[in-house]
């Protein structure tokens, strides 16, 4: 098993087992297997629909179009329930990170970073040396309330106080809290140091400007919806899929179609342009 799908899949059973031995006597560890994983796909799949979907495909690379009330709605609960990444930082950071990619400028990491290094960056990346994220939608005011320190503050408080009060227990709250956000943080390894050190993955394009590489396999795929597709994306960067061969198992897309369905969103032209060596029959959307 690689390295990386190992420590995933070792952070969801200690998770697990964790909420479990943990879980106060009036629910007992089968409810709190139980809550311990709702609140843990909870988190993993608001912050895959925020960050992946919308933050990245629709705003970042304007490959989709959503609907901005839909934008706005999955900002602040994502925000304010799971995870908390402020949208304009986010923007700006990962636009450098296309500009520069593993050279001096990407906020991530840079090529001589090894894993100690990158895990650092995750929490307290390069500076940035320039805005690249004046987009409309960023100035909106629901964008701007979510992206101020004070609210960062007062809403990661807030729902910690709020499993705490909900299950009656510090300890169980602890858990779960800091248990989901261990795994948010192998996620961010995925992106910024698995999928950029060329000894892990494949690649489908021999791309010399940067390290991007492409992991497929099921954990780390569901995990990112889709974004560990990294040696496809950054080669066409604004195609609305990061699968560039049917054979790639591609969560994010799923979900990009399920709301699609829905009506929540749209191609733009350029995230609907195929280039003619996508290994792809049809875009399928
Ligand atoms: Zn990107």
């Amino acid at each position: 098993m690689k390295i990386y799908n190992l420590y995933g899949y070792l952070i969801v059973v200690l998770y697990l087992l964790a909420c479990v031995y943990s879980a106060p006597a009036r629910l007992g560890p089968w409810d709190g297997l139980l809550i311990g994983a709702a609140y843990f796909i909870f988190c993993w799949f608001m912050g895959g629909l925020y960050l992946a979907d919308v933050l990245h495909l629709g705003i970042a690379h304007r490959s989709l179009d959503y609907k901005e009330w839909f934008i706005k709605a999955v900002t602040l609960v994502n925000n304010t329930f799971a995870i908390y990444v402020n949208p304009i930082t986010w923007v700006n950071r990962h636009r450098l990170h296309h500009k520069n990619s593993d050279h001096d400028g990407d906020p991530n990491k840079i090529s001589s970073d090894g894993i100690w290094r990158t895990l650092y960056l995750c929490l307290l990346p390069y500076q940035c040396q320039e805005n690249l994220a004046d987009d409309e939608i960023l100035k909106s005011r629901s964008v701007q309330l979510v992206s101020t320190p004070i609210f960062a503050v007062v809403a990661q408080t807030a729902n910690f106080w709020l499993l705490w009060k909900l299950f009656g227990s510090l300890k169980f709250a602890l858990v779960m809290w800091f248990g989901v956000r261990i795994f948010g943080w192998w996620i961010n390894m995925i992106q910024n140091y698995w999928t950029h050190t060329r000894k892990f993955g494949y690649r489908r394009y021999d791309d010399e400007r940067d390290n991007a590489m492409n992991i497929g396999e099921w954990l780390p795929v569901t995990a990112t919806f889709s974004a560990c597709l990294q040696n496809n994306h950054h080669h066409y960067q604004t195609l609305l899929r990061l699968s560039h061969d049917e054979s790639e198992y591609d969560f994010g897309f799923r979900t990009v179609k399920f709301m699609k369905s829905l009506g929540l969103v749209k191609a733009t032209a350029r995230g609907e342009l195929v280039p003619p060596d996508v290994p792809l029959g049809a875009l399928d959307f």
